[in-house]
């Protein structure tokens, strides 16, 4: 929830800003007019996530509000009327978030997007690898009203040391000259280790070449940015790539998942379960994998409709994801589950799906006052194979046996079985 301090006089301002703060259940909005119910707000609240505020007030017409808030330590975006480049300066100075002139209702949007993301900043992990202390600080300062969390290095190899200490940074800054190693070998180790997608890199430096911009870049960095710069084209640049990495990683959480039952789907198995599957194969540890399967579902379809049996796969998926949360759980087909238990013999796996099966007996899908009942099979292997298809081809013959036999059971490949086939 972003608690969110807004001081500004004009009502045509303050009715456009309340229009689209109502669209955003996620911000609870405090409105001041005046520079005295912005301190009677700041006296009874202490706890604003952020603040947008307007430099001209009838009983503070010069930014008085602005000092007062910064000094309050919130997060403060400007609304300003104000072209200069000058006092732009100023106020990023006195540690300002970001300024948007009163132009459009998509000013207003953007400064409300600016303080919503300040709650994912403090997340956000940057490293910044310069040798000049005077650099250092310089970025340090511009970043630190966003509210990242800051790493700093004096030269490429303690800023190694750092990725791989602390494996979520999601954006270097680093200088090209420095002793040591430089920013383009920095570049070239954090490549072999992160990819572009996961770790931005910008580099940068007062180097006149144009050429390095292409070698930073051809060596793997995402960006470049000349010094010296300002603190307003800083904080575009690393705003804007942590955008780009945040868009990625929200392109590939949505690839990975089932969009009706929220699990995971085939191909995030597939991707974390060879890896898991190869980590039991070198620790020569237990790991198994059971194949799961909802009894004639296709019936529920039949009987009560497509939509009952999508809410029907919900809370079966939900059943699933309380007893294997702790383990690689996806959907991979319309009522086929799979479960990878690393460290779990087929014996415990059995132990845990019976347990389930218990539990899915005393529930049943209230469906037009009509109570839904469901059973499942599922067959489980813990032999293991080169890859992950070939272990659930077993645990699928011990399922198709399940079914064969009754179904509501659960049965394990047991190595004659295996040989048998
Ligand atoms: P068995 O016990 O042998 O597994 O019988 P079954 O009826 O469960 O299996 P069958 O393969 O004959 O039918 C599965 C049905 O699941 C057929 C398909 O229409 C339905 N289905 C697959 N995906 C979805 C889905 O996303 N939503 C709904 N409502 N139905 C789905
Ligand atoms: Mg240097
Ligand atoms: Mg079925």
């Amino acid at each position: 929830m972003n608690k969110i301090l807004v001081v500004e006089d004009s009502r045509v301002i303050t009715k456009i800003l309340k229009r689209l703060i109502a669209k955003d259940t996620s911000i609870v909005p405090y409105f001041a007019a005046s520079f005295a119910e912005t301190s009677l707000l700041c006296d009874q609240h202490d706890n604003f996530s952020g603040a947008l505020v307007d430099l001209h007030l009838p009983d503070a017409p010069n930014g008085e509000a602005l000092e007062y808030v910064l000094s309050k330590a919130i997060p403060t975006v400007v609304l300003t009327t104000e072209q200069s480049e000058q006092k732009r300066k100023q106020w990023f100075d006195a540690g300002i978030v970001d300024y948007v002139v009163k132009e459009s209702r998509y000013s207003y949007e953007y400064a409300l997007t600016v303080l919503k993301r300040l709650d994912i900043n403090s997340q956000q992990k940057i490293l910044i690898v310069d040798d000049s202390s005077i650099s250092r600080n310089f970025m340090r300062n511009a970043l630190k009203p966003h509210g990242f969390i800051i790493f700093e290095a004096e030269n490429g190899r303690q800023g190694m040391e750092i990725l791989r200490r602390e494996d979520d940074i999601k954006l270097v800054l680093t200088d090209y000259h420095m002793p040591i190693m430089d920013g383009i070998q920095l570049a070239q180790q954090a490549r072999m280790h992160f990819p572009s997608t996961q770790l931005g890199i910008i580099g940068l430096s007062s180097n006149e070449t144009q050429s390095l911009s292409v070698k930073f870049i051809k060596h793997g960095a995402n960006d470049f940015l000349h010094k010296p710069f300002s603190t307003e084209e800083l904080l575009c640049r690393v705003l804007h790539n942590l955008d780009m990495l945040y868009l990625v990683e929200k392109i590939e959480e949505e690839a990975d998942r089932d969009y009706l039952t929220g699990l995971n789907n085939r191909r995030y198995l597939f991707r974390q379960g060879e890896r898991l599957l190869s980590n039991a194969c070198i620790d020569n540890t237990p790991i198994s994998l059971a194949v799961i399967d909802i009894d004639h579902f296709k019936q529920i379809n039949d009987l009560y409709g497509h939509d009952c049996g999508d809410e029907a796969l919900c809370l079966f998926s939900k059943l699933l994801h309380e007893h294997f949360s702790n383990y690689l759980l996806a959907r991979i087909g319309g009522e086929e589950f799979c479960v990878l238990t690393p460290g779990v013999k087929s014996s415990e796996c059995a132990v845990l799906l019976e347990s389930m099966r218990v539990d899915l007996r005393d529930l049943s899908l209230q469906w037009k006052g009509q109570p839904i009942k469901m059973t499942f099979s599922a067959g489980i292997s813990d032999h293991i194979a080169d890859d992950l298809s070939s272990m659930i081809n077993d645990a699928d013959a011990e399922l198709y046996r399940a079914k064969q036999s009754g179904r509501d059971c659960i049965l394990i490949a047991s190595l004659q079985s295996e040989s048998a086939a």
